[in-house]
């Protein structure tokens, strides 16, 4: 692979660039009317513009997409996350096209993008899932009503092809089972045009516990620990750490080798992570990202193994770098997501940045496209960067953390630092291992 276009914008754009360059691959930027001051575009060997500020006609857009790659020569595309990354059309197209997809194969990614097919495969391949109706959902109410009351309420209408948080309702009672049902099927099919849903026992308290997965095409494959992203506000994962407190050696063996098989299981190709909920000690698949995930940068902090390159290598046939043994977990990170948007309403708000200043020093790390005079467009993600801080231990990952974020100043702007402050002085985050639900709790939303 000599050139690879990035179909995605803001910081992951930046982190592909900047891998690619490293390895001596050249860079195609693609970027939309709205995004021409970004900081790749600028950086970028060649940049094409792919079309008007919103996303269904640029990023969206896959013969735009296609077009860039041909007119520029590019033979690898990188999806980043978000946007077309689990979009198996896309991958098939690029294909198609005779470009490299840096990702799965088409089939797998449809095969894990849609999670009733999805947990059908884990349960096959011995990976614990949560317990619930083991696919579709029906119409007959009595079947429904029975299957319910046999999990145990409360239970979790779930749409097969939900994403982003969406797409799910919790029931707590027979009343009013049938009506959620129809709600979340309805709802289903006109985000997702797909309206198959399924019931899953609702955990109370879990944990978000992920395990993150590299394979090649030469039949290897291997698993770099997990995270814990369980500081989520309306499913959105706000910071995220590795390791995941309090996880054993021995429970990161068992189920990392869970993972490798069931990659081995699926002729995995790339970059992935199986998502679990975490409770009373046992896990529960939820569902696979077949991408690089925001929080990426986590895992490589604490096993220096730089995910984005190992799926460049993958893409053009190579073995992975590392066998599992050469695996080795140092120390703790955390990532703090930081988001344009008003600490009290949390409603974006995009505008010019008047002033930014970064934090620095040992273990910091800021994956950010922002820079002084930067025009935050309101079309978007509002995620303007991501801060990583990496210590010897969790306490002084956190105290590097909260150095850092006392550090960073973002002026013109609102952004979530107060609140992402506030997280890592709680007193009970300290002590790791708080469930899903205790950010929302703390904010006083639930
Ligand atoms: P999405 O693809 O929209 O991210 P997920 O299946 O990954 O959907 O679920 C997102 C979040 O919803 C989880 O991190 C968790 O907070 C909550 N959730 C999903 N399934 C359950 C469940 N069975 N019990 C409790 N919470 C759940």
């Amino acid at each position: 692979m000599k050139k690879v276009l990035i179909a995605n914008r803001g910081e992951i754009a930046l982190r592909i660039m900047r891998c690619c360059r490293d390895m001596g691959i050249g860079t195609v930027a693609v970027y939309s009317t709205a995004d021409r001051e970004l900081k790749h575009v600028r950086l970028a060997d060649e940049a094409v513009c792919i079309g008007p500020p919103p996303s269904t006609e640029s990023y969206l857009n896959i013969p735009a997409l296609i077009s860039a790659a041909e007119i520029t020569d590019a033979d690898g595309i990188h999806p980043g996350y978000g946007f077309l990354s689990e979009n198996a059309d896309f991958a098939e197209r690029v294909e198609s096209s005779g470009f490299t997809f840096i990702g799965p194969s088409p089939d797998v990614i449809r095969l894990m993008g849609d999670k009733v097919s999805a947990i059908k495969e884990m349960r096959a391949a011995g990976v614990p899932c949560v317990p619930g109706s083991d696919g579709p959902l029906g119409d007959d109410d009595k079947t429904n009503l029975r299957l319910a009351n046999e999990i145990g309420y409360p239970i979790i209408i779930k749409a097969a092809g939900g994403g982003g948080g969406r797409g799910m309702r919790v029931v707590h009672s027979d009343d009013e089972l049938i009506e959620s049902i129809a709600l979340t099927q309805a709802e289903a099919g006109a985000a997702f045009n797909n309206d198959v849903v399924y019931m899953e026992k609702f955990l109370q308290t879990p944990r978000h516990v992920e395990f993150q997965v590299l394979s090649d095409t030469h039949g290897n494959a291997i698993h770099l620990g997990e995270r814990d992203c369980s500081m989520q506000r309306r499913h959105q994962k706000v910071v995220e750490e590795a390791p995941a407190p309090g996880i054993t050696p021995e429970q990161r063996a068992s189920m990392g080798e869970k993972c490798v098989n069931a990659c081995k299981r699926l002729g995995y190709r790339g970059a992935g992570t199986f998502e679990f909920l975490y409770e009373n000690g046992e896990f529960y698949f939820i569902e696979m990202n077949t991408r690089v995930q925001v929080e990426h940068p986590v895992t490589e902090m604490i096993t220096g193994i730089d995910i984005v390159k190992e799926q460049l290598r993958i893409a053009m046939g190579n073995q992975l770098s590392y066998t599992q043994d050469n695996v080795k977990i140092n120390g703790h990170a955390f990532e703090c997501r930081i988001n344009a948007e008003n600490p009290d309403n949390f409603m974006p708000s995009p505008g010019l940045i008047e002033q930014f200043h970064p934090p620095g020093g040992l273990g910091v790390r800021v994956d950010t496209h922002i820079y002084n005079n930067y025009r935050v467009p309101p079309n978007y993600d509002s995620m303007i960067g991501k801060l990583i801080a990496h210590g010897n231990t969790r306490e002084s990952a956190a105290a590097r953390m909260r150095g850092a974020l006392s550090e960073v100043f973002i002026g013109g702007i609102s952004t979530n630092i107060p609140l992402l402050a506030s997280i890592m002085d709680d007193e009970n985050f300290a002590k790791g291992g708080t469930d899903i639900h205790y950010l929302e709790k703390k904010l006083g939303l639930s």
